[in-house]
């Protein structure tokens, strides 16, 4: 309190000399204009009643000495005093670069701020702008981010022999490589041309190029897929990252049948069961408090339901059910609206809030993924708002029967060995060895056609497959996939893509899925190598079974990667369910899976 007393007393006698110079200033203006000059009133110590004293630097000194506060006893006084706020403690920075492994953002002429790589994954700007392989758009954009990480796992640093180091020197035949933060210590020059070098191999006669600061003052950004993002949070509701958009914060996507996309949209929005938002919006109860709201869709007698379940501290959880969005939540904007005219709070119109929006059925990202669900590209009534090619192939959430690829009910009747992967090697029973199509080798009927246009043929395929499926419900089993349009026989129809994975990992995965009770789609590529669909699949997976299919699945190699494709065996029509014969192995009686295909030749038992 002394120190403040001091302080005011200070700006106080500052303000009263102020104040004596203008009026002696004004004074001696008025002296002027009349003309007789007047003896100076600075040389007494007392002019017109106030006291006064000639500016001179310390003059101000207060006379009592105080010695000044350091800037923690600042605080604590203020702190005493009751008279500030502060921000709650800030949790510490957690984010590492997958680089240099230094967590939090770096200075401006070293490493640099960090940026988003991935959910939950970072990297400083310097440290990715400086990687060897990646190089910066005009825009700004750093490309090839993925696979200077892939690198980076094993390049260890000649300084510190931690892997992550990409900054590469660029002489010919130089091993040497930097995490950034070494190479700045370890002497390497940076050029304006994005080229480094180490101590050793600086080039004369270059000085003019040197960068003489690492700091960035332009645009940079990672260039990344957000819809990838999205969908890989929507797959992986297990873990600790979740979509949030201002005050929504996304649980759950739901998901719809074939039979079930009838009742379960309007024109405009989609309802997937299972949907599941939390919003935090303002309370009904308590005045000028927000608290959660758990919006959710279920599905109660073949029609959608909306729920709203209020979550507030203090309060009893209070659940409310209607038949639509709006009228759900006209049931608690009324209420509030009411509680804001009785406190003369801010009015509030609950007419003009759509309930749609509230559930978050709105939300961009969140209409991309609903957009995503399977089956609801089939709509002819609902008005797309990004188009009716799924930016996200989602699979089904939860798959109660997916394909004849998979089916757990039956699993968990049975103890199925695996009828759903094609079996080869080890077993001694006939299997099903798929044989690559190399160019030139005339081992399927298709292969001639290869020898000249299979590249160019599939890169056609990658680009217009969505022209030739749709996906529906089977009269198979589950969902299936039918011809969008006539194919002709040998058309490649559509990729079986996924993961691939080696057949250790495939075993290990099945059973990580069978606990969860998840379909699995899983396609053995060769001896080592297995297509997990699973998560990551796209349509292909829904194909079924077929003792008389209309198409067959053939390994082809392009671009030396080895590709499952889908071709029209014979002539397909528009509207005809696809499907290609599984060749799983033969299994024993207890092992069986029956068949449903229906074929006049139908061999009653997939394997
Ligand atoms: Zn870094
Ligand atoms: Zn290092
Ligand atoms: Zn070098
Ligand atoms: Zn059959």
């Amino acid at each position: 309190i002394k120190v403040c007393e001091a302080q005011t007393l200070l700006v106080k006698q500052e303000n009263e000399s102020l104040l004596t110079d203008k009026r002696a200033k004004k004074n001696v203006a008025e002296d002027s204009s009349t003309g007789t000059p007047q003896s100076q009133p600075f040389s007494g110590k007392q002019w017109k009643g106030i006291k006064y004293k000639p500016w001179a630097n310390g003059c101000l000194q207060p006379t009592n000495k105080i010695k000044k506060p350091s800037d923690k006893e600042i605080t604590e006084l203020l702190f005493r005093m009751g008279i500030t706020m502060m921000p709650a403690k800030i949790p510490d920075d957690t984010r590492k670069c997958m680089f240099c492994h230094q967590i939090g953002d770096g200075v401006a002429d070293g490493p640099a701020r960090l940026l988003n790589f991935d959910v939950d994954k970072w990297v400083h700007l310097n440290c990715a702008l400086w990687s060897d392989d990646v190089y910066e758009t005009v825009n700004g954009a750093l490309m090839n981010l993925e696979n200077a990480l892939q690198q980076s796992l094993v390049c260890n640093c000649v300084v510190c022999h931690r892997s992550g180091a990409t900054i590469r020197c660029f002489k010919l035949r130089c091993s040497n490589v930097y995490h950034l933060n070494c190479a700045v210590k370890d002497g390497c020059v940076f050029y304006k041309n994005k080229s480094t070098y180490c101590t050793a191999h600086i080039p004369k006669n270059e000085k003019d190029n040197e960068l003489t600061t690492l700091s960035v003052f332009r645009r940079v950004y990672v260039n990344r897929d957000e819809n990838r993002q999205v969908a890989a949070v929507m797959h992986h509701t297990d873990q600790n990252n979740l979509l949030r958009v201002g005050s929504l914060i996304f649980l759950s996507v739901g998901q719809l049948l074939p039979h079930q996309l009838h009742n379960f949209h309007t024109p405009n929005f989609i309802y997937p069961i299972g949907y599941k938002i939390v919003r935090f919006f303002w309370s009904m109860r308590v005045p000028n408090k927000r608290c959660r709201y758990v919006c959710s869709i279920h599905d109660v007698a073949g029609r959608p339901e909306f729920r709203v379940l209020v979550q507030e501290p203090s309060q009893d959880d209070l659940e409310l059910r209607d038949v639509s969005p709006r009228a759900v939540w006209t049931r608690i904007l009324e209420p509030l609206a009411a509680l804001r005219r009785e406190i003369g709070g801010v009015q509030m119109f609950p007419k003009f809030l759509v309930g749609e929006d509230l559930f978050g059925l709105n939300e961009p990202a969140v209409v991309r993924v609903l957009e995503s669900l399977p089956g609801i590209e089939t709509l002819t009534d609902y008005r797309f708002k990004y188009g009716r090619n799924p930016l996200l192939e989602l699979p089904l959430a939860i798959n109660p029967s997916g394909c004849a690829r998979t089916e757990p009910k039956l699993r968990s009747q049975f103890p199925w060995k695996r009828p759903h992967t094609q079996r080869t090697g080890s077993s001694s029973r006939p299997v099903f060895v798929p044989t690559a199509t190399v160019a030139g080798e005339a081992s399927c009927p298709y292969s001639k056609q290869f020898v000249h246009s299979k590249s160019s043929q599939y890169k056609k395929m990658k680009q217009e497959w969505r022209n030739n499926v749709y996906l529906a419900r089977s009269k198979i089993q589950g969902l299936g996939l039918y011809a969008a349009r006539d194919l002709e026989r040998h058309t490649m129809v559509i990729e079986y893509i996924g993961e691939v994975i080696r057949t250790e990992l495939s075993e290990i995965r099945e059973k990580q899925y069978e606990a969860k009770n998840r379909g699995i789609y899983m396609f053995r590529l060769d001896e080592e190598r297995v297509v997990d669909a699973t998560l990551s699949g796209g349509l292909a997976r829904y194909i079924n079974h077929s003792c008389n299919p209309n198409c067959v699945a053939e390994i082809v190699e392009v671009e030396r990667d080895l590709r499952i494709i889908i071709f029209a065996k014979r002539r397909v029509s528009r509207g005809e369910e696809l499907a290609y014969d599984y060749k799983f192995d033969i299994e024993d009686e207890s092992h069986k899976i029956p068949c449903n295909c229906g074929a006049p030749n139908c061999r009653k038992w997939m394997n």
